[in-house]
């Protein structure tokens, strides 16, 4: 068993099985490349932050957990349910968390300067952070120059 994206097998890394009933195919592929194809799908700044924040509770959590794990069970496969030690889930969060921020810069260097700039309002909006939103709106109506 092979992973399709890195040709990695199961025994170097961890594969699952994606099958496609609809077109009656499958294919083996490993944590690593999914992850890394479904941050590329990704299109959306905002959907891309959502999931950032939510792997770095991730990882912050698991970082507790992983201190009080005997370091014998640190590397132990196959024991939890899902087959994967604790420091294979935490090193799988890491590699996920680099594929999100890697494709976030790319769609911010795609972003027009307007985009951006109602972009970064918007976040100042949700933060409340009126004196930062204030900023942003007067540049917005001076086509993005500082005011
Ligand atoms: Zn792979």
């Amino acid at each position: 068993m092979k992973c399709i994206a890195c040709g990695k097998t199961a025994q170097e890394t961890n594969i699952v099985t994606y099958i496609d009933a609809k077109n009656d195919t499958s294919h083996n592929i490993c944590g690593a490349c999914q992850t890394k194809i479904s941050a590329d799908k990704e299109s959306k700044i905002e959907a891309i932050d959502l999931q950032i924040k939510q792997y770095e509770e991730l990882s912050k959590s698991l970082a507790k957990i992983l201190k009080s794990v005997p370091k014998s069970d640190l590397n132990m496969d196959g024991e939890s349910p899902i087959g994967i030690s604790p420091l294979g889930a935490f090193k799988g969060i890491q590699s996920s968390l680099a594929h999100l921020k890697v494709r976030r810069m790319e769609l911010e260097l795609q972003e027009s300067t307007e985009e951006q700039l109602v972009r970064e309002l918007r976040e100042a909006l949700e933060k409340e952070d009126y004196e930062t939103a204030e900023k942003i709106r007067a540049k917005i109506k001076t086509n993005g120059e500082e005011a």
